[in-house]
């Protein structure tokens, strides 16, 4: 269903460099956050009981690997590049995707607005093109890969399409880390959605408008590609 603001189209064309920065920091976030889950304390427990008074050197057994959080972390960033308005159509090219400091917790991520306009007056002092959208990952590997598709797990969020736009940003676009399931095929392409298979990663690409309260992958008015 078209929801745009407008009857216009918009097009969203990524960089494949763009789109690896947001895969790579997505599973990054997700796999290697430095949180202690509950295993985590557990082992950690048992060897410090274990350890006793000994210095750390002495210790009978090495410190056990800490384990990360459950869901990991969500991360959020700006990409920059040029946006192209005709009557009809928008074209927005992502030539590079950055990560902005970010309270990122399991299920959400606090940025400042501020990121954005800081970016904008670097980038144009550097005369390098401009903040033009901004994204958020999606760390899914507790979900089994059916849950990731039944329920639209790589959608924007209520929160998502209800919340503040980033100074600058045209499009706002959601990364998902999930795992591939069994047979390893990918779904095929939608306007509104991608995925692809990295290493032992499958990477959805979503992506909404500012001020555009529903989501769906197949609304024809937005269509996201990777790759000029
Ligand atoms: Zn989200």
């Amino acid at each position: 269903m078209p929801t745009s603001k407008s009857a216009g189209r918009t097009t969203v064309r990524v960089s494949e460099r763009a789109f690896l920065v947001m895969c790579y920091s997505a599973a990054e976030a997700a796999v290697v956050s430095p949180d202690f889950n509950a295993a985590s304390y557990r082992l950690l427990g048992a060897w410090m009981r274990e350890k006793g008074d000994l210095p750390i050197r002495r210790a009978p057994t090495k410190p056990p690997s800490i384990i990360v959080s459950e869901t990991g972390r969500e991360v959020a960033g700006i990409l920059t590049g040029f946006v192209k308005e005709t009557r009809n159509q928008t074209t927005i090219s992502v030539e590079s995707a950055m990560v902005i400091t970010a309270l990122c917790a399991e299920d959400s991520v606090l940025t400042s607005g501020a990121s954005a306009l800081l970016l904008a007056d670097l980038c144009e002092a550097a005369r390098a093109p401009l903040p033009v959208a901004s994204f958020h990952s999606h760390p899914e590997l507790c979900a089994a890969p059916r849950e990731v598709v039944e329920q639209q797990l790589f959608a924007p969020s209520k929160a998502d399409l209800d919340g503040p736009n980033f100074p600058h940003s045209h499009v706002a676009l959601v990364i998902t880390v999930a795992w591939p399931d069994k047979s390893r095929s990918r779904p095929a392409d939608l306007p509104g959605l991608l995925c692809r298979r990295i290493g032992d990663f499958n990477f959805y690409l979503a992506g909404h408008l500012p001020g555009v309260r529903n989501w769906s992958a197949t609304d024809p008015t937005l269509e996201i590609r990777i790759g000029y």
